[in-house]
């Protein structure tokens, strides 16, 4: 091999390691994100919120604040009743009316997070709670009547499948009555206040968009499920937003 060549080659290797050192940088910063993820990931191990006791209480117990209801998980018994229904001091549609009731530990939370909403200006009001094995019946039957079962199924759960029969689920609208019931609420002051907010008071969206071969249903901004301040923040740090999930338990848009 002669000098020119070796001159050639050197300058090919300087070259290539040159270019080498612009490139490598990239793949260091990949192995930083990774690193920095794994290191993440074993803190949270070290964290609380890795030790939350998912058993703490039952979820098929419909007293239970984490009992899980939904298309394949009836109420047991179907016609349960809370033992402790209130009717919470808040803005209600429907005064005087079943629905206005909730159980105790939602009344409360529902208090305390309308007073919070209230004083950042957004004005909220109970537009439906507790409803009974019975109002639901009447309620289910009224869309089959006038929509077909397939229609209604869609709508309405059926008696004893729904999450309003626990008392501890309510549907929220704004004191304008805007959007009630209606998916626009969410893109309301109010509805974006909800999203933001309710786990702070124990609640959780229950129904979120994309998640209806999950929950059984479409997206609801509206419906709020109250199951404590301890699992509403665990979801919300761990980014689970269906109870289906957290739990592992079968849910699904069919009975
Ligand atoms: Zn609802």
């Amino acid at each position: 091999m002669g000098m020119k060549k070796i001159i050639i080659i050197a300058l090919i290797v300087t070259v290539a390691v040159g270019l080498g050192v612009k490139f490598w940088p990239k793949h260091p910063t990949t192995f930083n994100v990774a690193n920095k993820t794994q290191g993440q990931a074993s803190n949270k191990t070290n964290t609380p919120a890795s030790t939350f006791d998912k058993t703490q209480y039952s979820t098929t117990d419909p007293s239970s604040i984490w009992v899980v209801v939904n298309k394949q998980h009836p109420l047991i018994p179907k016609n349960y009743v809370p033992a402790d229904l209130v009717v919470p001091a808040v803005p209600l549609r429907v005064p005087g009316n079943e629905s206005m009731q909730v159980r105790q530990v939602t009344a409360i939370a529902l208090q305390t997070m309308f007073a919070a909403a209230k004083a950042q200006g957004i004005n909220l009001m109970l537009s439906s709670g507790y409803r009974s094995f019975a109002y639901q019946t009447a309620l289910y039957n009224g869309y089959v009547k006038t929509q077909g079962q397939a229609v209604a199924d869609t709508q309405s759960a059926r008696p004893g499948f729904s999450e309003h029969q626990t008392g501890l689920a309510a549907d929220i609208e704004p004191t304008s009555e805007q959007c009630d019931v209606d998916p626009c609420f969410g893109n309301l002051p109010e509805g974006k206040w909800l999203a933001a907010n309710a786990y702070k008071y124990g609640f959780i969206i229950r129904y979120t968009p994309g998640n209806q071969a999950i929950t059984g249903y479409v997206a609801e901004a509206w419906h709020v499920r109250y199951v404590g301040t301890a699992l509403s923040n665990e979801m919300r740090s761990t980014g689970i937003e269906t109870l289906e999930q957290f739990f592992n338990i079968s849910g699904g848009p069919n009975y």
